[in-house]
């Protein structure tokens, strides 16, 4: 968003509160101009080897979101047969889609594989099952867990060896002696470290682990380090610098790949980077509540909307773009929700007036996708701003989407 020499947010040109107006609050806003910014800066860190970027888009799934990032190149990581039928319905070819399941029944591997999708296979079991069932006619990755620890807060790691995702690369002579015993063709090896990862070390750390594991691999095509690359959530925050980060990797992987004997393809997995800084939540202020002991301002919003500062502590920064150059005051922004649903504590913000219109920024991950209907709220309308127009790509739910599934009414 930016801040005009009038003193007036705005979205490629156009005022918030305008929109708020048009497909009323609360409402998430994406804008297209800056999800294809990051994907450049990716591509462009990357151009020295053979990247392809899968989009994680458990982070975002409207469907707008998901052919815009096809539109500019972007394959797709999925969790879920629901996402792989997203994934389709935006134009994507089931074989742009890779399976990343966590612990899910075998029949949804089997349904994913048969239709057409790559597996990152996440356990023994269903690397047996896989070998049993598949033998040596369908190719698969295999999530190796590096037993890494690195990320923003303990429930976004995902590599540390209490962590559940992945196997264990501790277990590699297991895993060797399933797949020589079903002939299994893996093609890849995968691994995901966590969320809010700055710093290049612990990037380069779990890809050295994958390509010492990959030598035992001998017909591989990919090498897939997962997403994570921090994104500034505060002013002034520190973020992964993805220069660096290319340079450095790309180095050891140009490295590996000529020790292998073979150029491989370096995929990344990010959510969060390619699309946490283009989306912002829109709410206005219901009731701005002075307390003696601090000034409340709460918002037709809630943890059912954005439900991350709740559930992992994050940090949301937050305009009044209603009132941009008002006297600074310290607010508890909180909202409608009967739970103590706080977005911030102590926060500075230009005078809050009832009917102002905030902004939450980062809310383009994890916001409407981790939304739910707590206290039979309706969820959102989204808007994706592309150039300079703004479309409505989600009506706001009703009552009656509500009780659709509801039996005996
Ligand atoms: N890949 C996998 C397997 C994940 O679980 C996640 C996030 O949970 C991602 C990629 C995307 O992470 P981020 O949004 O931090 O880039």
């Amino acid at each position: 968003m930016q801040l005009s020499d009038q003193n007036q947010y705005t979205i490629q040109g156009i005022d918030p509160t305008q929109l708020t107006e048009k497909f009323g609050s609360p409402l998430y806003v994406y804008d297209g101009a800056t999800i294809r910014r990051k994907t450049e800066a990716l591509q462009h860190a990357f151009a020295g080897v053979n990247m392809k970027i899968k989009f994680a888009c458990k982070s975002n799934t409207n469907l707008a979101v998901l052919r815009l990032m096809k539109e500019i190149g972007v394959e797709l990581d999925v969790v879920s047969p629901g996402e792989f039928e997203m994934g389709k319905l935006a134009g994507y070819d089931a074989s742009q889609i890779t399976f990343t399941p966590s612990g899910v029944p075998f029949y949804e591997v089997k349904e994913a594989v048969e239709a057409g999708a790559l597996v990152n296979v996440d356990s023994l079991p269903l690397l047996e099952w896989f070998g049993q069932t598949f033998g040596n006619t369908k190719p698969c990755l295999i999530r190796i867990k590096p037993n890494v620890a690195a990320g923003g807060h303990e429930k976004i790691m995902t590599a540390h060896a209490d962590s559940k995702f992945g196997i264990s690369v501790l277990l590699l002579d297991d895993i060797l002696e399933i797949v020589k015993k079903y002939d299994i063709k893996i093609i890849g090896l995968h691994q995901h470290t966590g969320s809010d990862i700055k710093d290049a070390e612990p990037f380069l750390q779990v890809a050295d682990i994958l390509f010492e594991t990959a030598k035992h691999f001998p017909d591989l095509e990919i090498v897939d380090l997962g997403g994570g690359f921090k994104v500034s959530y505060m002013p002034g925050d520190a973020v992964t610098d993805m220069t660096l980060l290319g340079n450095k990797i790309s180095e050891r992987f140009k490295k590996f790949c000529s020790e292998y004997g073979r150029e491989l393809q370096l995929w990344f997995e990010p959510g969060k980077f390619l699309v946490s800084e283009s989306g912002y939540l829109l709410v206005t202020t219901t009731v701005v509540k002075e307390d003696p002991a601090r000034n409340f301002v709460h918002v037709d919003s809630g943890l059912n909307h954005l439900i991350r500062p709740m559930m992992y502590g994050s940090y949301h920064h937050i305009l009044n773009v209603s009132n941009p150059t008002g006297e600074e005051k310290p607010y508890n922004v909180v909202g409608y929700i009967c739970e103590t649903d706080t977005f911030a504590s102590d926060r500075n913000l230009p005078e809050v007036r009832q009917g102002d219109t905030l902004a939450f920024l980062n809310a383009g991950a994890y916001g409407f996708t981790m939304s739910s209907n707590y206290n039979a709220r309706f969820r959102p309308a989204e808007v994706l701003v592309d150039n300079g127009e703004a479309r409505l790509v989600r009506r706001r739910e009703t009552l009656e989407d509500l009780l659709l599934t509801q039996q005996g009414l």
